[in-house]
């Protein structure tokens, strides 16, 4: 089978003589940000000297009408640095800083729900509750022809079964690339908790968290920034999509794992039985930023529970709610929280989460 061509740049033998020339002190800074479609778009500067803190980096600008966040005619978009991580694509001093996006005016841009999640996790009430997350990513690759990374021409692979979890040739494609972001991962110092391939071949998961309030969304925007630069490499995509292959294929969300320091101590079950109250009355708020197109995923089959009801259950992976089983045996924990999509803005997911159960 004809490999899916490479990009006629990519040749990593070659670039590496260039990559190890000396850079004389100075840093490359690789400003990434969210735009008006909640892709990733990123450009670099040169720092003059190793960054220390935040203050070390200038607040830039960019384009924002070749975005779609700002008009032609008042098309500056400013980018603010809210966080920087170790480059492992550069290497050495270079870094990956994360930006909030404003207006010319001040205002956070439309694309910028960090702003606000950030509001949220500063209250007292959340930030004394400690809340944790832990997402689990969900994601599908697909070769430069757009089809689904490793399946035959033409066809289709065997039915669901043997790929969750899967071991050996035929039943996992392209582990290369999720070691090498795992590794990409652990060199910038992501919290990443684990992988795993996903229930359709060519799906992959992997797990950010635990992490403390808007810490979780930033360090989950550059574990997925990473995924996309890693895949690039090979020639291949990454979907974020919640429907990713049409018909009996599994979806992927990103279930969104919760619980705050009541939840987290003995008795803790309760706090967590009241969180769930309070999330079955927000049900339809909470699906409005769960993700695009999640009504092509939440069918109720798939191991999902529908879109249109809210249910919770102790190891029910058809609920909207989940309680792990081990959680519900001792008492206390967290809970997962699963009609999240793929494709969700981490800092709305959180945020909201944060209001429903401990604001409102
Ligand atoms: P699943 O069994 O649903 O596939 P995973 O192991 O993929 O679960 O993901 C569980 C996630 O929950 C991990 O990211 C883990 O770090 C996170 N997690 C564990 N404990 C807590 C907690 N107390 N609060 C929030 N998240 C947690
Ligand atoms: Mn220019
Ligand atoms: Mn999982
Ligand atoms: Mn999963
Ligand atoms: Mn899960």
């Amino acid at each position: 089978m004809a490999a899916a061509p490479l990009p006629f740049t990519n040749n990593p033998g070659l670039s590496e003589r260039y990559q190890s020339l000396d850079q004389r002190g100075k840093i490359q800074a690789e400003y990434i940000w969210i735009d008006g479609d909640g892709e990733i778009r990123g450009k670099t500067t040169t720092v003059d000297k190793q960054v220390k803190s935040l203050k070390d980096l200038k607040e830039w600008n960019f384009d924002g009408s070749s975005t779609n966040q700002a008009p032609g005619d008042n098309s500056d978009v400013h980018l603010r640095p809210v966080a920087y991580y170790p480059d492992p694509f550069r290497r050495g001093d270079n870094i990956i800083v994360l930006c909030e996006c404003y207006n010319n005016d001040g205002t956070p841009n439309k694309s910028n729900h960090r702003h606000w999640a950030n509001k949220i996790m500063s209250q007292k009430e959340v930030a004394s509750e400690k809340p944790w997350f832990g997402l689990e990513q969900e994601y599908t690759l697909f070769d430069i022809d757009d089809k689904p990374y490793g399946w035959p021409k033409g066809g289709f692979p065997a039915p669901q079964g043997p790929y969750y979890c899967g071991v050996g040739a035929g039943k996992v494609f392209a582990r290369d690339i999720v070691e090498s972001h795992y590794r990409c991962c652990l060199h910038a110092g992501i919290n990443i908790s684990g992988i795993n391939a996903e229930v359709m071949p060519a799906q992959w998961e992997f797990q950010v968290g635990p992490t403390e309030g808007i810490e979780m969304g930033d360090t989950f925007v550059v574990a997925r920034y990473l995924l996309l630069r890693v895949a690039e490499e090979w020639g291949v995509k990454v979907s974020f999509h919640p429907k990713a292959v049409p018909g009996d294929w599994n979806g992927a969300g990103c279930h969104t794992n919760y619980s705050t320091e009541s939840m987290r101590k003995e008795g803790g079950m309760k706090a967590i039985e009241s969180a769930i109250e309070k999330l079955s009355k927000r049900h339809m708020e909470h699906i409005k930023v769960y993700g695009e197109d999640n009504d092509l995923r939440l069918t109720g089959r798939h191991e999902t529970g529908h879109i249109g009801s809210f249910s919770s259950g102790v190891a029910n992976r058809g609920a909207s709610i989940r309680i792990p089983r081990h959680v519900a045996a001792q008492g206390y924990g967290y809970l997962e929280d699963r009609r999240p999509a793929s494709n969700i803005d981490p800092y709305l997911v959180t945020g909201i989460l944060c209001e429903s159960t401990l604001l409102l």
